[in-house]
C-alpha cells in the first residue's frame, strides 16, 4: 500500500513538474499577454492528475502542442468614417486547435481587443466546444474596432473591409465565426452578405449566429444566457436548491445577460440588477426586461436610462458595485475579469450560493479560490456558458441538412447539451479526486477528447 501511494505521489509530481516547465515556456514564447497566461494557467493546474494518469500524453507533447495556435492571422481593416476620414483598425483570426472539427468561436469588436485576449477565447474555446459534445474544433477573431457611437453605415463598411481579408481564411468546413461581444445579428448581416458576394456561392454554414430568414437557426439568440441557466440550474438541483424564489444579480445588458434574466425569470428567480460599461441599476421590484430589450437590442442606449420608465430603480456609476448587492446566485454575463477577490469576498459574505459565469474568464483565479475556498456553487465558463457555441453547432447541422427545426427542438437538445456537460464535468472532477469542483472536472473532460484526437492524428 504504502508503495503504491509513493509510485503515485511520484507520478503526480512527475506530472506538476511538467506542467510547470510548460506554462513558464508559454510564458516566455507569449511576453505581456496576461490573459492568455491566465486562462493557460487555469487549465493547466487541473490537469496534473491527467498527465499523472496518462503518461503517453506528455510523451507525445499534448500540452506544448495543444498551447501553441495552429494559426494566427493578424491584418490591417482601412474602411472610411461619414465624415470621409480613412481609418485604420487591426483584425484577428487565432485558428487554435482542428483535432476534432472546423474551427469555431466567436468574433468580437471592443476597443480592448488584442493578442492576448483574442489568444485566452481561442484557447478556451477548445475546451469548451469539446465538452459540448459537437464536432467543432477551438478558435476566436475580433478587432479593436468600437461599434459604439457608430453609425450603421460606418459599421458596414468597417465589417466588409474586416470580411474582404477574413473571408481568405474561413469557410464551412474550415473556420466557422461566430458573434461575442459587439457582434450581434447586424454585423452577422454585414459579414455574411460580404462573404457571400465575394465567393460568389450560399455558403450558409461559414458564419452562425444569422438572421432566421438567411439561415440561422432559432434558439440561438437565447442560447448561452439560457444554457447558462440550465448548467445553473443542475448545479442548484445536486444540492437541493433552485431558481425558483432566488434573487439574482446579472452583469451586463447584452446578449448573454438578457436571456440569462429571461430564463432566470422564467423558473420563478426575481433578477434585481443589469449593468453596462457605464454602470449598473437596482430594481428591488425584480428587473423590467421589455425595458432593458427596448433601450439595449432596439435603441441602443445606456442602461442609465432604465430608470426614467422606473423610478423605483437606481442607478449607479461604474460597474464594480454590482456586485455589493445581496443576492442567492450571481450570474457575470459582461466580459473578462469582472469580478475580483475583493467582489467575490463581498458576495461571500453577504450569502451568495451559487455563481454562474456567463461571460467568459469573468473571474479572477484569485476570486475563484475565495469561491471554491467557501463552498460556493461555482460554474466555470467554459461549462456553464457553452449553450452559445453548442446552438451554433446545431446551426451548422440544419444549415448541412437544408432542414430548420423548431425552436422547441432546439431548446430541447440545447438543455440536453447542457445537462450533459454537467453530469460529465461533476463526474470527471470525481475521477480525478476533487468530487464537487466543475473548475477541474470542465477541464479536464474538453481536455480528453481533444488529446485522444491528438495522439490518434499523430504529431501535426
Ligand atoms: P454584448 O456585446 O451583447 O454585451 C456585452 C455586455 O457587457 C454589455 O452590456 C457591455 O456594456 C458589457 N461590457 C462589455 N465590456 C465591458 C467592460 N469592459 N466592462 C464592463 N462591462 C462591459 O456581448 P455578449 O453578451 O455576446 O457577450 C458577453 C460575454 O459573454 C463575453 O465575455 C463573451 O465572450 C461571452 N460569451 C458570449 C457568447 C454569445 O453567444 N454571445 C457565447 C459565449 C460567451 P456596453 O454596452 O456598455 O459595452
Amino acid at each position: 500500500m504504502a508503495i503504491l501511494q509513493e509510485i503515485q505521489q511520484e507520478s503526480m509530481q512527475i506530472a506538476k513538474d511538467y506542467v510547470n516547465e510548460v506554462y513558464e515556456a508559454v510564458k516566455k514564447r507569449n511576453p505581456n499577454e496576461s490573459e492568455f497566461h491566465q486562462a493557460v494557467k487555469e487549465i493547466f493546474d487541473s490537469l496534473v492528475p491527467v498527465f499523472a494518469k496518462h503518461p503517453e500524453y506528455m510523451k507525445y507533447s499534448v500540452l506544448e502542442r495543444i498551447s501553441e495556435p495552429e494559426r494566427v492571422i493578424m491584418f490591417r481593416v482601412p474602411w472610411v468614417d461619414d465624415q470621409g476620414k480613412v481609418q485604420v483598425n487591426r483584425g484577428y483570426r487565432v485558428q487554435f486547435n482542428s483535432n476534432i472539427g472546423p474551427y469555431k468561436g466567436g468574433l468580437r469588436f471592443h476597443p480592448s481587443v488584442n493578442a492576448s485576449i483574442i489568444k485566452f477565447l481561442g484557447f478556451e474555446q477548445i475546451f469548451k466546444n469539446s465538452l459540448t459534445g459537437q464536432p467543432i474544433g477551438g478558435g476566436k477573431g475580433g478587432s479593436d474596432f468600437d461599434p459604439k457611437g457608430k453609425s450603421d453605415m460606418e459599421v458596414m463598411r468597417f465589417t466588409q473591409s474586416f470580411m474582404t481579408e477574413l473571408c481568405k481564411h474561413i469557410g464551412p468546413d474550415v473556420d466557422v465565426p461566430a458573434g461575442d461581444i459587439g457582434v450581434g445579428a447586424r454585423e452577422i448581416g454585414y459579414l455574411f452578405g460580404q462573404y457571400k458576394r465575394i465567393r460568389g456561392a450560399y455558403e450558409a454554414g461559414v458564419l452562425t449566429g444569422k438572421g432566421l430568414g438567411y439561415g440561422g437557426s432559432l434558439t440561438r439568440t437565447e442560447a448561452t444566457g439560457y444554457g447558462t441557466v440550465y448548467f445553473v440550474e443542475e448545479m442548484l438541483k445536486d444540492k437541493g436548491l433552485s431558481f425558483n424564489g432566488s434573487t439574482v444579480v446579472v452583469s451586463g445588458s447584452g446578449n448573454v445577460s438578457i436571456y440569462a434574466i429571461e430564463k432566470a425569470h422564467q423558473l420563478g428567480a426575481k433578477v434585481v440588477a443589469c449593468s453596462d460599461s457605464n454602470g449598473y441599476i437596482y430594481d428591488p421590484n425584480g428587473i423590467n426586461l421589455d425595458t432593458v430589450k427596448q433601450l439595449k437590442e432596439v435603441e441602443r442606449k445606456r442602461i442609465q436610462e432604465y430608470v426614467l420608465a422606473h423610478p423605483e430603480a437606481t442607478y449607479v456609476e461604474g460597474c464594480e458595485g454590482i456586485w455589493s448587492i445581496n443576492c442567492d446566485i450571481a450570474l457575470p454575463c459582461a466580459t473578462q475579469n469582472e469580478i475580483n477577490e475583493d467582489a467575490a469576498k463581498l458576495l461571500v459574505a453577504n450569502g451568495v450560493k451559487a455563481i454562474g459565469e456567463g461571460a467568459n474568464m469573468p473571474s479572477t483565479l484569485e476570486a475563484i479560490d475565495v469561491f471554491l475556498g467557501n463552498n460556493v456553487l461555482f460554474g466555470p465558463a467554459k461549462a456553464t456558458n457553452a449553450g452559445g457555441v453548442a446552438v451554433s453547432a446545431l446551426e451548422m447541422a440544419q444549415n448541412s441538412s437544408r432542414m430548420p427545426w423548431s425552436f422547441e427542438e432546439v431548446d430541447a437538445k440545447l438543455h440536453d447539451i447542457m445537462k450533459n456537460i454537467y453530469t460529465n464535468s461533476i463526474t470527471a472532477a470525481e475521477e480525478y479526486g476533487q468530487p464537487g469542483n466543475l473548475v477541474v472536472g470542465a477541464n479536464i473532460a474538453g481536455f480528453i477528447k481533444v488529446a485522444d484526437a491528438m495522439m490518434a492524428q499523430g504529431i501535426v
